[in-house]
């Protein structure tokens, strides 16, 4: 079995290969996609996470087959790579060594724990890995009401602050944006330590996708972007909205 796969669809935009770690997401976000993808409940996907049989040792045997691949592996969508359960497990911080030795490009994307990933960082230069933070509000309360157990904003400033220091490649997920004035109040706060974004909007949650006009946002994001000369992607959901301008 092959554990570094293609993805499809909207998760082919971020990147052409991946990866995921765990079963399990306990950082419970409201919007989350993956129990859908794994055909299971929101409560069952978020209530526990456990490691996935055998990964270690079928992510040695993909990154061997791999090598010479110029394409990105990334980490992860279905689960997050530095949820809780890394304190103890290692499994990013295990996947990150494969993936250095066999000298393949890589990407995490993560909203997960401060002390992990800093604790991960010198790895991450050794892997160039592409360090990649999801970061849609400003607010830290609602922050929390719509992704309970991730970390908070300050610390994801943090890493995104230290990680640029240390010279890693950063890059921000603005997606999904959910409250457009918190996305753009991101853009004026993380714009100095970040070499990347991405920005999508949200789906599948109507009752919030109709109270947002998505072309004025996408004018005022790429205005926002352009004028701190920033480098982004906007993705295909939200670029459709362009000629509603
Ligand atoms: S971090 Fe990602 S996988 Fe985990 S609950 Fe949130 S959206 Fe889902």
């Amino acid at each position: 079995m092959n554990v570094v796969y293609e993805p499809r669809g909207r998760a082919r935009e971020y990147s052409e290969l991946a990866c995921n770690l765990y079963r399990g997401c306990t950082h419970g976000c409201r919007y989350c996609y993956a129990p859908a993808s794994m055909r299971t409940t929101g409560e069952k996907w978020h209530a526990q996470a456990e490691p996935r049989k055998d990964i270690l040792r079928l992510l040695e045997k993909d990154a061997q087959r791999l090598e010479g691949d110029q394409r990105s592996i990334l980490f992860c969508f279905l689960c997050d790579p530095y949820q809780p359960l890394e304190r103890t497990e290692r499994l990013t911080r295990q996947s990150l060594e494969i993936i250095a030795k066999h000298r393949l490009n890589n990407q995490v994307l993560t909203k997960g724990r401060a002390d992990l990933i800093l604790e991960d960082m010198a790895l991450m230069k050794t892997a160039r890995t592409q360090l990649g933070i999801t970061l849609c509000f400003s607010d830290d309360a609602t922050r929390k009401d719509w992704e309970p157990n991730a970390s908070t904003v300050d610390d994801r400033l943090t890493i995104l602050k230290t990680a640029h220091k240390e010279g890693i490649f950063t890059w921000v997920s603005l997606e999904p944006v959910i409250n457009p004035d918190q996305a753009l109040a991101v853009i004026r706060m993380a714009h100095p330590y970040v070499n990347f974004w991405k920005v999508g909007k949200l789906n599948h949650m109507k009752e919030y996708e109709q109270t947002v006009d998505w072309g004025k946002f996408l004018f005022d994001a790429e205005t926002l972007l352009t004028k701190f000369g920033a480098k982004y992607y906007i993705k295909n959901d939200l670029r459709s909205f362009k000629m509603s301008q």
